[in-house]
């Protein structure tokens, strides 16, 4: 077996470690900024609009969406944790 075979592939910064989604609802401005960039992963409260996290462990294939996620929110009320 080639060694290099053995090594988690990496295109990108974080890729391979599994990824976790956290949002502060005390800071959140529900702005939806989070909605509109991943729509899998955020909701908005019909309470009062603020960040409901439907999918606290995303797949892989959510990691770009998330990123944006996490870029447009304006109080930085989301966090990824990377496992
Ligand atoms: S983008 Fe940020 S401030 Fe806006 S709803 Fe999402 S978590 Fe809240």
């Amino acid at each position: 077996m080639c060694w290099f075979s053995a090594r988690p592939f990496r295109t990108g910064p974080g890729r391979g470690k599994a990824l976790k989604v956290e949002a502060n609802g005390e800071v959140c401005a529900a702005a939806g900024q989070c909605l509109l960039a991943a729509p899998n992963v955020f909701d908005q409260s019909v309470k009062d609009g603020t960040v409901v996290v439907i999918s606290t462990d995303p797949p892989e294939s959510e990691r770009s969406a998330v990123l944006d996620a996490v870029s447009r929110c304006p109080t930085s009320a989301i966090r990824i944790i990377e496992d």
